[in-house]
């Protein structure tokens, strides 16, 4: 029997640049993958003359050659900035809220963005200007965290990040209010929330700032040719540097000789060997479905269950048979939500009447994603609980979803005044259910465990070696550390990868 250094379950993001980086570096890697392509989420399918990119709408960290953000050194490292095409998304994000029918369309770039809440909120500056400062203190702070772990020194945070401490265990309504930012400002700031799936008075300020500091300063970017290009890059660069990809290879059980991982078995019988077992799955399947009980830890099962899952995904793909401009779509991104409380917003996205929705025009930051006079919207949003999957039963599974989406567009058109609907060639929907059979995350989660309280991205990292409870078998998904979103799988991958490096070669994991 063949054996190899290391098994991927799942060809997800955070899979294809942990076994790409580990490949480059001669071990023996092979993926197996439930699907018959790579990706996970990360990947398009084709309706009539469109090709809909089935999650990607922002990819954050990129930054450019000019100012590489992380993810932008992390391809380079790879060397694969040159293998993939990106296209820059015009402006920040336009939110429409329909309870009392006001917008802001706001720009990239920290001068030009507070410049624009200044008008909209006067005497905004000053406190936009110190979240921005605060934000760029954290994001410093969790690179030293992020390099020293678990022996991150205390004295070295208190000297060099002293706002960082005093800040760090607030969530971003309290700092928010803490630096007397005027209410309106807050709100609008705070539109975006519904990235993080967690309300802004629950919602850890560092992860926030951090996150809004860097989505500003550098802007997004979308591949030119869909988000499944990256994984189909990626996924060539890994068997071009000896690792192996078997498809349509579910993976039913990890197996264990002497009370160690030693291998996986696929629901047809196959064994695979290999002394690390990293899986792409949650933590949920992976203990409640793969392993014998046995062998799992106590503490293990109950972090797991304490853990909250986070939003269940919901999407739209429209496919319209007029240009973006004849349409009257002048912006990429598009908020609308009912109101700017996201506490009220979250609450409601416990049922399936959700009103706090994202809307990208794919073609006004790639004018070639589809043909010529037409042009690609996708409209995303997901439930706080499975509200979805208890409703939804063989027979009224189509209409539900049916329904929901009109009720989407329909408040699309009230709210921009836009009329989408005489357009639509072609339309696609998926729910939970959707994501849920087809990357096998719990209850079609799209965002991992959802970060909340004290259960955030800081604590997480700080942690993270507590959290190894089997050796050798690792969890590298958006139910890691970093949670969930394209940059931060990346980013999960690479570090994960630069571990195993460093536990048998000495390489410096945070190269
Ligand atoms: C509609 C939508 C819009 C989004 N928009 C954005 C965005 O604009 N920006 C952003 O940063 N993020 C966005 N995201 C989130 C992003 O897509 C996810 O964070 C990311 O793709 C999650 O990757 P993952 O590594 O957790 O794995 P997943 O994508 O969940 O993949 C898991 C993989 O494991 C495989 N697998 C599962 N079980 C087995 C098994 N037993 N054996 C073998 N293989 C198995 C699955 O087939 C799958 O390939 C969006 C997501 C969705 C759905």
């Amino acid at each position: 029997m063949t054996k190899y250094d290391a098994i991927f379950i799942g060809a997800n993001n955070s899979n294809l640049i942990a076994a790409l980086r580990l490949a480059k570096n001669g071990y023996k890697v092979l993926m197996l993958e439930k699907n018959h392509i790579p990706g996970g989420c990360s990947t398009s399918f084709i309706r009539g003359r469109f090709e809909f990119d089935a999650s990607l709408q922002e990819l954050y960290e990129y930054g450019s050659t000019e100012e590489p953000g992380l993810l932008y050194k992390l391809f380079q490292s790879l060397d694969l900035n040159d293998q993939i095409r990106f296209a820059d998304i015009p402006n920040a994000f336009h939110v429409y809220v329909s309870s009392n029918h006001e917008n802001y369309k706001l720009p990239f770039g920290l001068r030009n963005f507070i410049d624009k809440m200044e008008e909209y909120v006067s005497d905004s500056r000053e406190s936009l200007e110190k979240f921005f400062q605060l934000g760029l203190e954290c994001r410093n702070a969790l690179k030293y965290i992020g390099k020293h772990k678990a022996n991150t020194r205390y004295e070295v945070l208190l000297s060099d990040y002293p706002h960082f401490m005093k800040i760090a265990n607030l969530s971003v309504s309290t700092v928010l209010n803490a630096i007397n930012m005027p209410r309106k400002a807050q709100e609008i700031l705070a539109a975006n929330w519904s990235y993080f799936g967690s309300p802004i008075d629950t919602l850890s300020f560092v992860q926030f700032s951090s996150t809004f500091y860097s989505y500003i300063a550098r802007g997004t970017k979308i591949p030119r040719k869909t988000s499944f290009e990256i994984s189909l890059v990626l996924a060539e660069n890994i068997v071009d540097n000896g690792g192996y990809i078997k498809y349509l290879s579910t993976v039913e059980e990890i197996l264990f000789e002497n009370d160690k991982v030693s291998g996986v078995k696929l629901s047809n019988g196959d064994i695979y060997e290999a002394p690390y077992i990293i899986c792409g799955v949650s933590p949920n399947e992976v203990y409640g479905k793969m392993i014998p009980s046995k062998y799992i830890p106590k503490n293990a099962l109950k972090l797991t269950n304490s853990r909250v899952l986070g939003g269940r995904g919901f999407a739209i793909y429209l496919g319209l048979n007029q240009s973006a401009k004849e349409i009257g779509l002048n912006d990429y991104s598009y908020i609308i939500t009912n109101t700017l409380d996201s506490r009220k917003e979250y609450e409601k996205m416990g049922t399936t009447n959700v009103e706090h929705f994202r809307v990208s025009v794919i073609n006004n930051a790639n004018i070639a994603a589809s043909p010529k006079n037409t042009c690609i919207m996708q409209f995303s949003t997901f439930f706080t609980n499975d509200c979805f999957m208890k409703l939804a039963n063989p027979s009224n599974y189509y209409e539900l979803k049916e329904q929901i989406a009109n009720r989407l567009i329909t408040l699309f058109e009230d709210m921009t005044g836009i009329i989408i609907k005489p357009f639509i060639e072609e339309i696609e929907i998926s729910s939970p259910e959707t994501f849920a059979r087809y990357t096998n995350q719990p209850e079609g989660t799209i965002y991992g465990f959802k970060a909340t309280g004290l259960d955030n991205l800081l604590p997480r990292m700080i942690n993270e070696e507590n959290e190894q409870f089997i050796d050798n078998l690792k969890f590298n998904s958006g139910f890691g550390t970093y949670l969930s979103s394209y940059a931060t799988t990346y980013l999960t991958g690479n570090e994960l990868a630069m571990n195993i490096l460093a536990s048998r070669e000495g390489v410096d994991a945070n190269e």
